[in-house]
């Protein structure tokens, strides 16, 4: 096992890994930018080493500054959180070629996965349902309005490298098509530097269905069932559940031995997660995710297992600490995405935080790296905690939820929270009927908030 761990990452994530350390009696090294000096997680790691100056190209996303932060604190292993460096292939093959073990995938599995074209060609040999589509690249106008024509509008036009929600576009009609081609193709270069598109068949009342997958590197996977992120806006989850509403059993077994049969036919190691649309009883894969989720906790909420450790473990050469057969649901759990963010128009709210109170009790679990006086830089991703709940069952964890966002204070700054109290009163998220249109439609058409 490692001695010392370094946690390339800032905010709850990087506190989250920090705590798994600490437990397992890893030292935590953290690191930060300037702007970030007086973080959490600077605070609560063992060690702590400055990066760079606030923006992230420099600090956060400088492999050099990383690999030498490790190297002066002779840290074995880098855990890269979700986000920054955790999906960069070339990052994994650096990190190996100094001797370093980074925590997840290797890098020729995060290439093939990074590249949604690759990813899909891949998961279809393995025996993955995905949406139909286009058979590859598509490499003009022309072929686009043929698709189109063949497969039926709408249809989504979607960047090979894109990522959160950008360099995707939805043509209805051919006279769409020829404004969203270019502008997809545009979007995937100006963001991920590569303009290959490809094409699919926009599903029109999909629900977001994601299988947590875990490997051992050795040829043996398990899964660890679903979580419902319909609840989206721009293409951007901000509740997530687990297990899906409308998910049986028999589907939930059938669909998490397909993934997980996947992911041990290509050795993969460590935590992945792939996702589906779920449509009329049928499955549809999107992508595969190569790291951590951002929602990770309510799947170790309802399966009480820390993915973090079990990352760490795989990482160090152990086996898993589970088996398919150790894996039972307990309960139902949600987790919500609260964000520094103004509404009704979600613009960044950063700032100084005056007062905070996080909610407490049974079944609630707050992962935030805020505290009071905190000011939360500008810089960065709006996000400032997740409040997770877990319950007996779907109706005791919404009532749970509600109760904990009664008892949080975070005052001095605009957050999220607005939004899920007023979900919390709308009839579609009490049932869990909805589909991944459903909140864009609630914020354009109904959405009040107080
Ligand atoms: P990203 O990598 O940017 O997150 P994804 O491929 O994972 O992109 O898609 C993100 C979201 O976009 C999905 O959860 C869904 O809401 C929407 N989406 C993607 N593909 C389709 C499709 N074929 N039909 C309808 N919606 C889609």
């Amino acid at each position: 096992m490692f001695d010392k761990i370094l946690v390339a990452n800032r905010g709850e994530i990087a506190l989250r890994v920090i705590r798994a350390c600490r437990e397992m009696g890893i030292q935590s090294v953290a690191v930060h930018s300037t702007a970030d000096a007086d973080a959490m997680h600077v605070r609560m790691a063992d060690e702590s080493v400055c990066i760079g100056p606030a923006p992230s190209p420099q600090s956060y996303l400088s492999m050099p500054a990383i690999i030498s932060a490790c190297e002066i604190t002779g840290a074995q292993a880098i855990h890269p959180g979700y986000g920054f460096l955790s999906e960069n292939a070339n990052f994994v093959q650096i990190v190996e070629d100094h001797d370093l073990t980074f925590i997840g995938p290797t890098a020729e599995h995060i290439r093939v996965m990074g590249d949604k074209i690759s990813a899909k060609d891949t998961m279809k040999k393995l025996g993955v349902p995905c949406v139909p589509g286009s058979d590859g690249g598509v490499p003009d106008l022309d072929a686009a309005l043929k698709i189109g024509e063949e497969f039926g509008y709408p249809v989504i036009i979607k960047a090979t490298a894109g990522g959160g929600g950008k360099g995707m576009k939805v043509a209805h009609n051919a006279e769409e098509m020829k404004v969203a081609f270019p502008t997809a193709r545009a979007e995937g270069k100006a963001n991920f530097g590569n303009d290959e598109v490809y094409i699919e068949k926009y599903l029109t009342t999909p629900r977001h269905i994601e299988i947590q997958v875990f490997g051992d590197g050795k040829g043996n996977a398990v899964h660890l069932g679903e979580r419902d992120c319909s609840l989206q806006r721009r293409h951007q989850k901000v509740f997530e559940e687990a297990p899906g509403p409308s998910i049986s059993p028999q589907e939930r077994a059938k669909i998490g031995k397909t993934c997980a049969d996947a992911v041990a036919k290509i050795n993969y190691i460590g935590a992945g997660t792939i996702e589906f649309l779920y449509e009329n009883g049928e499955f549809y894969f999107i992508e595969m995710n190569t790291r951590l989720q951002v929602e990770h906790p309510v799947t170790e909420s309802i399966f009480g297992v820390d993915l973090v450790r079990e990352q760490i473990r795989v990482a160090a050469g152990l086996d898993m600490s589970f088996s398919q057969d150790d894996l039972e649901i307990n309960g139902h759990s949600i987790e919500v995405r609260l964000n520094a963010e103004r509404l009704p128009n979600f613009t960044p709210s950063p700032g100084k935080i005056n007062a905070y109170h996080a909610p407490g009790g049974l079944g609630v679990r707050m992962d935030s790296a805020i505290y009071e006086g905190y000011s939360i830089p500008p810089h960065y991703d709006s996000l400032i905690g997740k409040l997770i709940v877990h319950g007996r069952d779907r109706p005791e964890a919404l009532a749970r939820l509600n109760r904990a966002l009664g008892e949080l204070i975070i005052d001095g700054i605009d957050t999220t929270v607005p939004l899920f109290n007023a979900l919390l009163g709308e009839d579609a998220v009490l049932t869990g009927d909805y589909n991944i249109h459903w909140l864009e439609k609630w914020l354009d058409d109904d959405a009040s908030f107080n």
